[in-house]
C-alpha cells in the first residue's frame, strides 16, 4: 500500500504532497523537500517525529 505525506499536516505553510511505496522512500523525498523549500538541512528528531506521524496510507 502506498505512503502519502502532507506538509500542510504537519503545520506548514506548502501544498507540497510526498507519494511512495514505502515509508523509507517515502521520508528520503519528504527529507529532500525539506532541505529544498524550508532550508530544513538537519531534521531534528521531534519534527521527524511529527513527520512519521503524518504518513498516511493511501486510500
Ligand atoms: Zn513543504
Amino acid at each position: 500500500m502506498a505512503k502519502t505525506f502532507k506538509c500542510s499536516d504537519i503545520g506548514l505553510q506548502c501544498s507540497f504532497t510526498a507519494r511512495a511505496d514505502n515509508e523509507d522512500a517515502l521520508m528520503a523525498q519528504v527529507k529532500t523537500h525539506a532541505a529544498q523549500a524550508h532550508n530544513m538541512a538537519a531534521i531534528d528528531e521531534a519534527t521527524m517525529a511529527k513527520m512519521r506521524a503524518a504518513i498516511k496510507d493511501e486510500a
